[in-house]
């Protein structure tokens, strides 16, 4: 299942509420609203002046190299993931895609806390050594006095059943979410979220927390809009009261500035990934700070030299990550844009633009540290 067809599998499923990268973007073409069964774009009937940008599926021209990476060059950690796979029959077949394309452990984001946690860690305990699981924030009580010693107490809760850290916590503007529970108008920053970060800190459990979304949400959706087709769906232009993207930023920034007992993961190049200078900088301030590369693998492609020198300059910081299920291509594609030096290919049925990829070609040094090394380092600083 590529992530398109993941996404409308999960929609059609239900259980796509929860998962943060059918909500980060995704799932916008027509197809995927009429369901499984419609057929992709009416090519017979299209003509030049009738063809539509969102059904635009051009095909490279080009003879030039094609490599295809069928397992990682180095093992990986994956630390963005959730728990895709329902069943032990799905899990076991997961555990099979992660040996045949070199992924040794994933970090599963469950956003979750009380029955639902222990639940999901049930379902996942058969590979103790293969699955981290990762908790929620109880919020409840958030917007009454007294909000903080029963969230921290099923923070603790969660840990002694086996949470290695939490995640993925979001704000996209509106205030704090932890999969169905919420905390409108409280922000990370916020001295209600305290003693919850200092507990992190405390119990070493890493925090994986995502603010904001694309750059391109924010903007006038016209034909200026360079992610237009993705933009569009998940709009964010027409919501007058959100902090915007470089609000969130600064949020993130006060948040690790007042906690830096606490390492935080910023998902998704902290939806930094049209400005990586600024990335940059926001990780040299911060060293309590580390960026995953999830689902941000076609926003990058397109500037394969700066992203490759940003990788250079920063290897010592990024994890990876995929959030985009358990498919063997959908690793593949991650592998081919991080280590081939491919240029002008198109992955849209994976990623929804209409723009093509070029690889990166990063040093293996590189490599091994984002696959890896840091995730490595970072997880052995816990203290439990
Ligand atoms: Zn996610």
């Amino acid at each position: 299942m590529n992530r398109r067809a993941f996404l409308r599998y999960a929609n059609l499923a239900g259980v796509a509420v929860a998962l943060p990268s059918r909500n980060a973007f995704g799932l916008t073409d027509e197809a995927a609203k009429a369901g499984p069964h419609a057929s992709t774009p009416a090519a017979n009937h299209e003509t030049p002046e009738t063809l539509l940008l969102k059904d635009y599926r051009p095909t490279s021209i080009y003879k030039i190299p094609v490599t295809q990476i069928a397992k990682a060059k180095f093992p990986i950690i994956d630390m963005h993931s959730h728990p895709y796979a329902k069943t032990a029959a799905a899990i076991d077949e997961w555990v099979r895609n992660m040996d045949e394309v070199g992924v040794e452990k994933t970090t599963i984001l469950t956003m979750t806390t009380g029955a639902e946690f222990d639940e999901i860690c049930r379902k996942y305990s058969k590979y103790p050594d293969r699955f981290e699981m990762w908790c929620g924030f109880d919020f409840s009580g958030h917007d009454k006095p007294g909000f903080g010693p029963a969230a921290v107490k099923e923070l603790e809760r969660c840990q002694q059943a086996g949470a290695r850290g939490v995640g993925e916590i979001h704000d996209k503007g509106k205030g704090l979410k932890s999969g169905k529970s919420d905390a409108a108008g409280m922000h990370p920053d916020d001295a209600r979220m305290d003693a919850l970060w200092e507990k992190c800190g405390e119990l070493g459990m890493p925090v994986s927390l995502h603010v904001a979304d694309p750059i391109w949400m924010y903007q006038k959706m016209d034909r200026h809009n360079d992610g237009l087709m993705n933009a569009y769906e998940w709009r964010l232009d027409n919501q007058p009261n959100i902090v915007g993207l470089l609000g969130m930023v600064d949020i993130f920034e006060r948040t690790l500035a007042r906690h830096r007992n606490t390492t935080f993961i910023a998902c998704h190049f902290m939806n930094l990934d049209y400005d990586l200078a600024r990335l940059g900088e926001v990780l040299e301030r911060n060293p309590n700070l580390y960026a995953d590369i999830s689902a941000r693998y076609a926003e990058t492609a397109p500037i394969p030299r700066f992203a490759s020198q940003f990788y250079a300059r920063h290897a010592d910081r990024l994890v990876y990550g995929t959030d985009m299920g358990v498919d063997k291509e959908m690793y593949q594609v991650t592998f081919r844009i991080l280590e081939s030096l491919d240029e002008h290919f198109y992955e849209n049925e994976q990623f929804g633009y209409h723009w093509s990829l070029s690889g990166f070609g990063l040093d293996d040094a590189i490599l091994k540290q984002v696959y890896r090394e840091n995730v490595a380092k970072l997880l052995a600083t816990r203290k439990v």
